[in-house]
């Protein structure tokens, strides 16, 4: 049997900040990927790591009256310790002052060097010390860099370059012929369209009277590597190239996960150094845009931290894990709020996958003494809809996950658990279960909800590994997430019948989002006046908009604002609106309105309100949505 591999790395984290979400996603994003590829039966290899010599390092350990060397070693530690508690299982960790990557580095460093691809030059120009590096004056903005919003300084100095302009044809044709390369495709052509420019050779070197917090070049002592050469050599050093067993190995697999602000340094110098070392290129450069908290970028140079320990235990490392994969389309900038968090947890988390999963052990218990019941009566077309359902769910994952899109394969797999819900509604095993004759029947529907939710688990694993095994915990077939294999344990009908399973509670209790968080709240993406976030069509396509007609209108009692609404939005909704200073009842009857027609339930002054109809407002008056002729009550609104 061939054995597939499959090799994924995070960028090395720079130590000159503690963890954020921004590396907390990145993180979770490879570890989602490596387990996903495990699950398929690849043998597997994920690296994270810290990057930790150069200016900055000596600066901030300065600042905080310690040696580079210590100050580096406590930030890498606090990376360390900080993955574990996200469920994060990398193979390596891999530090730059490591003696092993110093050894790899040097000796690229010489490779290059005596191929003639490394040289000797002076340089004049301007310099960020924020970014350790030279600007071109038309990359500053205003005459100051985009970056730090500083105007950089002028310096001469003798270095050592890299010739990467010699391969700058070379990258343009391998980026033409290999499309996937570098993606999603807007940052394949964000990178070609710095390749438009003639690229300039990569300045390479510090003079160690500078900066001698670095890796010395193996061919001149008075010099130290400048970050990029020796950063990026990670990948390689940490599966001991040239000769180590893991190179040979895992690096025909590689892909690499980064944030779009080190695109260029992926997407240019990287390939750029494997080609001059002779190396075979990696696989992929998946690039994934920014948290938005607040407003801006989540920048550690700005300030805006948000400390993923925090909301992990407060709300639970799975509910973590499947905001940021759920929320995020992998490549676009998403917004973080606690608030959106409570938001995912309370409706996909706690409604959907808890209800479906409490409901199915309880009807266990309650019907078959808790023990798995056999499939006895022939399967009815509704069975075989939800099973379809699911094997949907299963495609879209294997189609997905390998792109990068993990919101698509969550929304298919939360699409089968919703199927699942409405199947036990229609079936009402409840009503099955009154009848004696209808006794087989109810058997299969119960262990066609047990094996649904079982292989759901199997599903879900990749992104939320401690829920995945609860569930199978209690389905009575414990397994390790690492274990799980989409092979075997993704087979339907693997229960065992008889076993017994355990009911135990709820999966996600859910959060009361105001008493929770007023008091000691993160700053709100949405607490922000100034400016709407941008989302995702998906988002919006969430929102289920109906053309209704007003039936019926009268006022609540005691309430100046709130009228009760009869809409016809193609079936009869009770809706309460809160335009009653403006409107009549006898105002609004035979009106045609919008409504969004899946909001969850609400209760305003005693009365259930099922939908909300939209109305515009500039301040001072208050105007229904209508359509601008009449359409069918029901007709959906895009
Ligand atoms: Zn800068």
């Amino acid at each position: 049997m061939i054995v597939k591999r499959f090799y994924i790395t995070t960028p090395i984290y720079y130590v000159n900040a503690e963890p954020h979400i921004g590396h907390a996603y990145t993180t979770i994003v490879a570890d989602v990927m490596n387990r996903f590829y495990r699950l398929l039966g690849y043998k597997t290899f994920f690296l994270t790591g810290t990057d930790e010599h150069g200016d900055k390092i000596v600066q901030a350990a300065r600042e905080a009256g310690t040696d580079p060397k210590s100050y580096a070693d406590h930030i890498s530690g606090l990376f360390r310790d900080t993955w574990p508690t996200l469920n994060v299982r990398n193979d390596y960790f891999i530090r730059t002052t490591d003696p092993e990557h110093i050894k790899v580095v040097r000796y690229i460093l010489q490779k290059v060097f005596d191929s003639g691809d490394i040289y000797f030059s002076s340089y004049k120009g301007l310099y960020c010390v924020g970014c350790e590096r030279f600007y071109m004056e038309r990359e500053l903005v205003d005459g100051k860099c985009p970056d730090h919003d500083k105007a950089p300084v002028e310096r001469e100095e003798s270095n050592y370059f890299f010739r990467m302009s010699k391969y700058q044809d070379w990258l343009i044709q391998y980026i033409d012929s290999h499309p996937d390369f570098i993606r999603p495709e807007r940052y394949r052509n964000e990178v070609m369209s710095f390749l438009r420019e003639p690229l300039e050779d990569l300045c390479i070197s510090r003079p160690k009277e500078r900066l001698n917090w670095g890796i010395p070049l193996p061919f001149d002592d008075n010099y130290v590597t400048y970050v990029w050469f020796d950063a990026l050599i990670n990948y390689v050093s940490a599966l001991k190239y040239p000769d180590g067993p893991l190179y040979r190995e895992f690096w025909p697999s590689v892909q690499h996960t980064i944030a779009k602000d080190i695109l260029k340094p992926h997407g240019i110098y990287w390939p750029t150094i494997i080609k001059a070392a002779d190396l075979p290129l990696f696989r992929h450069l998946n690039v994934h845009g920014y948290w938005k908290i607040d407003e801006g970028k989540m920048s550690k140079s700005k300030g805006t931290v948000v400390r993923p320990l925090d909301l992990v235990s407060k709300y639970g490392v799975d509910a973590f894990r499947y905001f940021l994969l759920r929320e995020m389309v992998f490549g676009l900038d998403a917004n973080f709020s606690e608030e959106a968090l409570v938001h995912r947890l309370n409706a996909d988390l706690a409604n959907d996958l808890g209800n479906l999963f409490s409901r199915t052990l309880a009807m266990t218990a309650k019907y078959f003494a808790g023990k798995v019941p056999p499939f006895t009566a022939a399967t009815d077309d509704i069975d075989v809809e939800l099973k379809k359902q699911l094997e949907e769910a299963m495609d879209a994952v294997a189609a997905e996950i390998p792109k990068f899109g993990f919101h698509k394969a969550l929304m298919a797999i939360w699409e089968c658990i919703n199927a699942a819900n409405r199947y036990v509604d229609r079936v009402g095993p409840w009503n099955l279960a009154k009848d004696a004759t209808q006794h087989g029947r109810l058997q299969t529907v119960i262990r066609t909800l047990l094996e649904l939710n079982r292989v759901v688990a199997v599903l879900i694993a990749p992104f939320m590994p401690e829920t995945a095994e609860k569930i199978l915990d209690r389905l009575g077939c414990p397994k390790r997430a690492l274990d799980l294999r989409l092979a075997e344990d993704g087979r339907w009908g693997t229960l065992e019948e008889g076993r017994p399973v355990s009911k135990g509670e709820a999966l996600f209790p859910r959060i009361d989002f105001k008493e929770q968080v007023m008091k000691e709240s993160i700053p709100a993406a949405q607490s922000a006046t100034e400016q709407t976030p941008l989302i995702p069509f998906d988002r919006f396509k969430e929102i289920d908009l109906r053309v209704g007609v007003v039936k019926h209108a009268e006022r609540i009692p005691k309430s100046k604002k709130l009228l009760l609404l009869t809409v016809d939005i193609g079936e009869e909704r009770q809706v309460v609106a809160g335009i009653g200073q403006t409107h009549a009842p006898e105002d609004v009857i035979g009106k045609q309105v919008v409504v969004v027609a899946n909001l969850q339930p609400a209760k305003l002054m005693g009365y259930e309100s099922h939908g909300m109809v939209l109305a515009a407002s500039d301040g001072e008056t208050l105007r229904l949505l209508t359509t601008e002729s009449a359409v069918t009550p029901g007709a959906r609104v895009s």
